[in-house]
Order: C-alpha cells, then sequence, then structure tokens
C-alpha cells in the first residue's frame, strides 16, 4: 500500500484491510471484486491485485510462509529486486538494502557521484562488510529508507544536525547533486463522452484500450493529440487530472441517450456495488453538476 502513497493516506486502508483479513489464508479466499473494493480511492490497483495473487500463491505453493530465496520470492506477483531484498531483509533479518529513491539518494550524496553514475549492486557489494556491521539488518533495511525521508530529504536536507556530515562529500562540497527523477511526466489529452439518462445514470464499459484503465469501468475515452471539440457530443467541461507520471488534459462531452453500446451498463452517479476507480468518480462528479 505504502508504494508511491503516503503514509497518512495509507492508514485506514491498511487499518480495515488487516482488520477484515487477519492471515494470509483469509486474504487468499477472498476475491478480485471485495479487494479492489476496499482499495477503492487508493489508486494503483494492480498492487491490490498483486497481493491477493500472492496470497493465493503462498498458500497454494508454499504453505503459507515467504519464501527465503530471492529467486522464489521474485516469482511471486508485482514482486521484484526492490520488494524481494526489503522482504528478505525486513522477515529473515538478510544483509540485504531494498534500494529504492531514498535510499539512492543517500548513497549518491554521500558519495557525491550522480545516481545514473552509480552501479548501487556493485557498490553494495564492494562495501558490504562496512555496511552490514550489525546483526540487525532488518532495522537496518528500514532505517535508511527512513534516513532519506527524514534527514536526507531530496529538497532541503538536514546536513547541519545529520550524523554523517563529517564524510558526506556532498556536504563538503559546494556543488550541488541535481536530484535526478526517476521518472518523466508525460502530458496527454482524452476526449471522455458520457451517455447519460434521466435516472443519473452513467454508462460505463471495462472494454477500453487505455493501459493505465485497463479492466476498469469508465465512460467511452478517446487519446487525442490536439484538443478538440466534438459536434455530436455536448461539451461539459475542461479539466487536469494526474495518474502516476501521466498528466492528464481532459475534454468530458456528455449526452442523454436511451440506447447505449453493446459493451457499456448503466451505473448510478451516486451509490453502486461494483468498484469505481477515482478516475471514473471524478467524472460522475462533473456530471452530477447538470442534475
Ligand atoms: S550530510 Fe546532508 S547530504 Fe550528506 S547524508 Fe547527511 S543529510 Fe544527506
Amino acid at each position: 500500500m505504502l508504494q508511491q502513497t503516503q503514509v497518512k493516506t495509507v492508514i485506514p486502508y491498511f487499518n480495515n484491510f488487516t482488520r477484515k483479513f487477519k492471515t494470509l489464508n483469509a486474504l487468499s479466499k477472498s476475491n478480485e471484486k471485495e479487494i479492489l473494493k476496499m482499495w477503492e480511492g487508493l489508486g494503483y490497483y494492480r498492487r491490490a491485485r498483486n497481493l491477493l495473487a500472492c496470497s493465493k500463491l503462498l498458500v497454494k505453493n508454499h504453505k503459507s510462509r515467504l519464501p527465503q530465496s530471492i529467486k522464489e520470492i521474485k516469482k511471486l506477483p508485482g514482486v521484484g529486486d526492490y520488494t524481494a531484498n526489503a522482504l528478505l531483509g525486513l522477515v529473515y533479518n538478510e544483509p540485504r538494502i531494498a534500494l529504492d529513491g531514498n535510499v539512492k539518494r543517500v548513497f549518491s550524496r554521500i558519495l557525491n557521484i550522480k545516481e545514473k553514475k552509480i552501479d548501487f549492486d556493485k557498490f553494495i557489494e564492494k562495501n558490504k562488510k562496512q555496511l552490514f556491521i550489525t546483526k540487525r539488518n532488518d532495522d537496518f533495511v528500514e532505517a535508511l529508507m527512513e534516513f532519506g525521508a527524514i534527514t536526507c530529504k531530496p529538497k532541503n536536507p538536514n546536513c547541519i544536525t545529520c550524523c554523517l556530515n563529517k564524510t558526506c562529500k556532498y556536504f563538503k562540497s559546494s556543488n550541488k547533486i541535481k536530484n535526478v527523477k526517476n521518472k518523466m511526466t508525460k502530458n496527454k489529452n482524452y476526449d471522455i463522452f458520457c451517455y447519460i439518462n434521466k435516472k443519473k445514470q452513467i454508462a460505463l464499459t471495462k472494454n477500453n484500450r487505455i493501459s493505465f484503465l485497463k479492466d476498469f469501468n469508465i465512460p467511452e475515452i478517446k487519446e487525442t493529440n490536439n484538443v478538440t471539440y466534438n459536434q455530436n457530443w455536448i461539451f461539459l467541461k475542461n479539466y487536469k487530472n494526474s495518474i502516476s507520471n501521466l498528466k492528464l488534459n481532459i475534454n468530458l462531452y456528455y449526452k442523454f441517450s436511451k440506447k447505449i453500446p453493446r459493451t457499456f451498463n448503466w451505473f448510478s452517479l451516486k451509490e453502486n456495488k461494483e468498484f469505481i476507480p477515482s478516475f471514473t468518480k471524478r467524472i460522475f462528479k462533473q456530471v452530477s453538476t447538470l442534475f
């Protein structure tokens, strides 16, 4: 839940989730519909799907235990190098470092070398005797990430009070390293077409070609190169939306209609049993202003 999401946002979701699923076995018996409903509003829904798939695999193939080999852990859905190292360090106290953006920045500053010029795996391997000096590897994994988030922050690091400032080359150097953004922001234009009816319903479909909304209920959507206005529909609003590293410029259109295309279903603008992603809920809000 914490990947790409702030702690304060996650807390109520985490509490609900762990209250509902007290064990791995309980989670493995759930289904995608239920999990997505509990995840509603948290975003990055692939995490929820992967978590459910992981629980099912662990129960089925690993006697409800996390495997101890990195090769086996990385076979779990959604688990890459970062998560595998974090799990082995935190769960099994192995000498591992979970290389997230915070940790990379800390190393980059201490060495005063730009992140993209560091081979982090080689660096860790070469310096493992100096890095893993205690038996508390689980604390070390966590502490490094926290250090990057709290002290060696992206902007205005607390160098004056930092316990590493005597050795940190960044602090000593007058040349500041510019943070290398690991994601480039992309701008995209979309036209969204909403069929609505007098019962305050909107037609949604899961049948769309937009990769970041795949399998989610959304209205008809088309990516456009330019800002366009479509004459067959009534223009409602232009607004901006952000999803991950995408900045979306959206033109919203509507028309009242009794007929809808074959793959569409009617949904209430107020309350639905089925999972509705935040992207679509924002559209609901705009369309509701018509009633
Ligand atoms: S001295 Fe400053 S830049 Fe260096 S590790 Fe500490 S907080 Fe980061």
